[in-house]
Parts: structure tokens; sequence; C-alpha cells
């Protein structure tokens, strides 16, 4: 696929845009004024492959916090501002590599100009982030109710108050809860502005419904080349956004780190519990961002097949299973045996 050749924005020292790869991103759910659980959350996040993270500032003690955890992590750190706009100036002075903004809710134009002076000061590029919730009135009676239309116009009006100011270090999402919208809205946008995209679908619901819109929506735009970093949004831990993220990047190949788990559906020919199982080594492997194929088959029917084209695979048998190696069969182990026999073979591959 051919990716939209965006600008390229630098967020600390990732750059976004252009041929650079989509960036992995979530969000902290801490108290940003809590700096041990907010590093200690951003730690694991960076273990598991997120590659820039925002966190909060509702209060200017967060962004007093900002330093305090910008030293004890090793990824760009993003600053979320509603409506203050002395909170989005604290923020960059106190080091946030980005802020994210919606200048419409910010105030006078004053303030606006304010912002953009101290992110030019201070390098820090800013995105526009215009959600459907939260469209105006005046788009709302113009369009007739939410529509894309009315977000992209909306967008572009918030991304013209920073270009007033001369300031092209800019960033934009303009998120949905609808999968739909989100992807006409993106698509409208991106024939619009070559400002890179933060993409995702916005209050998408807990991992289940969450996993399944985020991969519809982001996965759609992304194979038609938009999207510059991608942020899955689920109501869960936020760990788990950065698999999911991983997952659909691996799938359109634009990444080949982290490790792919392949898994029959299980059938009447099943006869070990391949569901616990194949769980278990999901949930074992998916910290790993090696990349490694591993398959899970409940028979001998795809089971020595799909083993040969992983590096690892698992083929169930009677109260048994096959290890298969880089298509040998290494070993014949008891069922209750076959997921330590797995991980031992596994963490030689890494
Ligand atoms: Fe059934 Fe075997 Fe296919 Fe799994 S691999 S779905 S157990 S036939």
């Amino acid at each position: 696929m051919e990716r939209k050749k965006t600008r390229v924005v630098k967020i600390g020292n990732v750059a976004i845009g252009r041929d650079n790869p989509v960036a992995i991103q979530s969000m902290c759910n801490s108290k940003t004024e809590d700096v041990e659980a907010t590093v200690k959350q951003i730690l694991e996040l960076e273990a598991a492959g997120c590659e820039l993270i925002r966190v909060t500032v509702p209060t200017k003690e967060a962004a007093y916090a900002l330093p305090k955890i910008k030293e004890q992590i090793h990824i760009p750190l993003i600053a979320d501002i509603h409506f203050d706009y002395k909170l989005a100036i604290l923020a960059i002075e106190n080091g946030a590599d980005k802020i994210r903004i919606n200048p419409g809710n910010i105030g006078s134009e004053d303030r606006v100009k304010a912002v953009v002076e101290k992110a030019k000061e201070y390098n820090v590029p800013i995105r526009v982030g215009v959600n459907s919730g939260s469209l105006e009135r005046n788009y709302l009676m113009k369009y007739g109710g939410v529509t894309a239309e009315g977000i992209v116009e909306s967008a572009m009006e918030k991304v013209a108050m920073l270009e007033k100011y001369d300031f092209h270090d800019i960033v934009i999402s303009i998120k949905s809860s609808d999968v739909m919208m989100t992807i006409k809205s993106y698509e409208l946008i991106s024939e619009q502005t070559d400002y890179p995209l933060h993409v995702g679908v916005t209050e998408s619901g807990s991992a289940t419904t969450g996993n399944i819109k985020s991969a519809i929506g982001i996965g759609t735009l992304l194979y038609e080349g938009i999207g510059d970093t991608i942020r899955v949004s689920l109501t869960d831990a936020p760990v788990e956004e950065i698999y999911s993220a991983k997952t659909i990047l691996k799938a359109l190949k634009l990444r080949d780190d982290g490790v792919e788990v392949v898994s029959c559906p299980t059938c009447g020919r099943t006869s070990i519990d391949l569901m616990s199982l194949a769980k278990k080594v999901e949930d074992y492997t998916k910290q790993f961002n090696n990349s490694i194929k591993v398959a899970v088959m409940g028979c001998v029917v795809n089971g020595p097949g799909e083993g040969r084209n992983a590096d690892l695979g698992i083929c169930g048998g009677k109260g048994q299973g096959l290890i298969i190696k880089k298509g040998e069969i290494i070993a014949k182990v008891p069922e209750d045996e076959l997921f330590d026999r797995f991980k031992e073979e596994f963490n030689k591959l890494l």
C-alpha cells in the first residue's frame, strides 16, 4: 500500500509523517500528579511497544509533574489540555514534547496566540484534536447534525487558527465513536491537508467491541495509506491498546516486530484443551517485540502445515501434542506439559 505523503513532524525524538513508521501511542489512565504511578504505567507501556505517550494535564500540579515523569521514561511525553490555555503554556515550559488541544475551546484569539508563541519558542508540535462529541453548534446547524463534513470543517478552522500565526508544526485528529464517520472524516481531511494524521476511533468500548471497531476504522484508513500515528482507545488497561495497535500494524504488514500467533478455531476433532492453551500462548508471547510466528493447532489436519510455516508450532493430538520448530517435529509431549515445553522452546528464539 502507498502511504500518503504527509509532512514530517518531530515529537521529541520520534518523527511521524511521510515515510516514518506509523507510531503507536496510548494515554495513561493514572493521575498525572501521581508521578510514581504514571511512570510505572509508562514503563510498562514502553516495554509493550508504545512509542508516544499522552497524559492529561488538568491542573498546575500535573504540569509540574511532567519533568519528573520525563526524566524517568524513554519515550516522548504528550500533554493533553482542555479549556485552560495557561496549562498549555505551563505544560510546554515543563517539557511536554507535544501538546494536544482543541484551539476552539481555549478561548479568545489572544490565548491561542500565546500558546502558539510558546510552542514555537520550545519547538513543540500541537495536535489539533476535534471529536465528534464536541462539534460546535454552528456545524451541527450547517450540516444538520454530526457529519464527517462538519468535523472536517471544524478541524480545518482550528488548524487555520494556528496557521494564522505562522505555525505549521501540526498533527490533526478528528475522531468519532462511529466507525463509518471516522473513516469518512479522515478520508475527507486527508484530501485537504498534508499535516500528519493521528488516527483512532474514540470511545470505542471495552476490549471486544473496541478492538473490532478500531481494527475496522484504523485498519481501513491505514490500508488506504492514511494515518501517521495510531491510538486504539479501549475501556481497558492501556497496555492492551498497545497489543491491539501492534496486531493491526502487523496484520497490514506495516510492522514486522511482535509475535504473531496463529491458532485454529477448534472443532469436533480437537482432543486437547486448545482454547486455554492458545490463550496462555497469546498472553505469554504478546509481551515480546521479536518478529516470531507461532501456530497453535488442534489436530493433524492443518497443524503440521501451519506448524511448518511458523517458527514454533504446537499440534494437538489425543491427550498429547507435537512441538514443531522451524518445520521439524522436535518433541511429542503430554498435554499438561505442552505449554511449559512451548515456553522453553520459545525463549530460545528470543
Ligand atoms: Fe479442527 Fe484440526 Fe482444523 Fe483445528 S486444525 S479446526 S482441530 S480440523
